[in-house]
């Protein structure tokens, strides 16, 4: 019988790769439900293409396009947040993949667990905001998280078979982005060309940016606290820029097991799909002959303040996650709107992380409320 899927955000990097990895494996998925904030043009022809029973778009004013290409199809056509949120809800699917972007995702994990459903979870935003409540929440409703995150989804195929006892750390490898070599005096001048320009993956904009400023590393340090319960102390970086090791466990004698291959990420999707399987794939593979050096670094802290950031958030727990990630997605947005420099952004977030209101057991309710605050701290720089 073929999995039914939801695919929230399916307009994006991972929503598009996430519909390719399904065409090319018709027959083991069924897709129930895509959604869009406002690229309506792709949404429609992803509809028409894969003949969901619902589809959302987010942004009211492309929901007229919408209805007029799709109002005869019989096709449910939802619109909104509250249409999105709806989406999340439903249990008439097997696994939700959670392709959207920033804290806007979070919430709709938390629905979709709360209904049971698994979630294969690429928004690692939504475990950084509120990685306690979505924990609560499954524990309740028994539903599970499939890490689509390539390093996440490394660390998990290394710990298949292993006692959880035996590991001792878990080293999440980065390509230390396009600035690991650059000159520290000149990164007031990095413009949002430069940042854009990632050396190995191809990403939406705001993982592109997060990934220039290292902060993408430190919410993955956070995102792999929760997923898989290791204190900060035992979960390392290392810097390997060629982006083949996608991470690795280290085993209390010393063995270390290691998940490589091409950087793409239609493999950890698959498999976030597929699991516990790993069926054949049309992509290319690594080959050893051709993948050059394999090196590693330290990572700069001095260059890179946002890891630092991150590890602090995870020693105050409570609202600091929340507060640094919603502080990076504002930030982040107004260096993209050329508003603030480069090396505001771990400044923005340094000042969110440490001047918010502190709470230890947020609700969803305390963290709308930091959200306005946030923004409204983000945008006083
Ligand atoms: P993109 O920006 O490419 O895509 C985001 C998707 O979410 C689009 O479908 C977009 O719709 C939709 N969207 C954006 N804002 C909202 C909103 N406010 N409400 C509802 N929908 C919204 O992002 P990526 O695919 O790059 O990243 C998605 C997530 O996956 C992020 O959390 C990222 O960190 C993570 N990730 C991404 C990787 C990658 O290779 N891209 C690798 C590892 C993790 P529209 O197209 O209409 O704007």
């Amino acid at each position: 019988m073929s999995k039914r899927i939801s695919i929230l955000g399916s307009t994006g990097s991972i929503g598009v790769n996430a519909l390719k990895v399904i065409s090319h494996l018709k027959d083991e998925f069924d897709i129930v439900s895509l959604s869009a904030n406002k690229n309506a043009d792709l949404l429609i022809e992803q509809a028409n293409q894969f003949q969901p029973k619902a589809i959302c778009i987010v942004d009211e004013v492309g929901f007229p396009q919408v209805q007029n290409a799709l109002g005869s199809s019989g096709i449910e056509i939802l619109k909104g947040r509250e249409g999105l949120l709806e989406l999340a809800s439903r249990d008439n699917v097997d696994v939700l993949l959670n392709g959207l972007v920033g804290a806007a995702g979070m919430e709709p994990t938390l629905k979709a667990i709360e209904a049971g459903i698994d979630v294969a979870l690429s928004n690692k935003e939504s475990l950084v905001m509120a990685g306690d409540i979505i924990q609560q929440a499954m524990k309740k409703s028994g539903a599970q998280l499939f890490p689509v995150d390539s390093e996440h989804s490394a660390i998990w195929q290394c710990l298949v078979g292993e006692n959880i006892d035996d590991v001792r750390r878990l080293i999440l490898t980065g390509s230390g982005g396009p600035f690991r070599s650059r000159e520290i005096n000149t990164f007031d001048d990095i413009t949002v060309e430069e940042a854009l320009n990632h050396p190995n993956w191809d990403m939406g904009r705001k993982i592109t940016i997060d990934s220039a400023t290292m902060m993408n590393k430190g919410l993955e340090v956070i995102e792999a606290y929760w997923l898989f319960g290791f204190k900060p102390d035992r979960i390392n970086i290392v810097v390997h820029p060629q982006s083949i090791i996608h991470s690795m466990i280290e085993l209390k004698d010393g063995a270390i097991k290691a998940q490589l291959g091409v950087p793409d990420m239609k493999v950890p999707i698959q498999y976030a799909l597929t699991y516990p399987r790993h069926l054949a794939a049309p992509w290319e593979q690594l080959n050893f002959m051709e993948c050059g050096d394999l090196t590693f670094q330290e990572p700069d802290y001095e260059r890179f303040p946002c890891i630092q950031l991150a590890f602090e958030s995870l020693e105050r727990l409570g609202t600091a996650g929340a507060a640094l990630n919603l502080s990076n997605d504002y930030s982040v947005y107004r260096f993209l709107n050329g508003e603030i420099k480069f090396t505001d952004i771990p400044k923005i977030n340094a000042s969110s992380l440490e001047n918010h209101d502190w709470t230890k057991h947020p609700t969803l309710i305390d963290l709308k409320e930091l959200d306005s605050w946030v923004k409204n701290h983000v945008s006083s720089f």
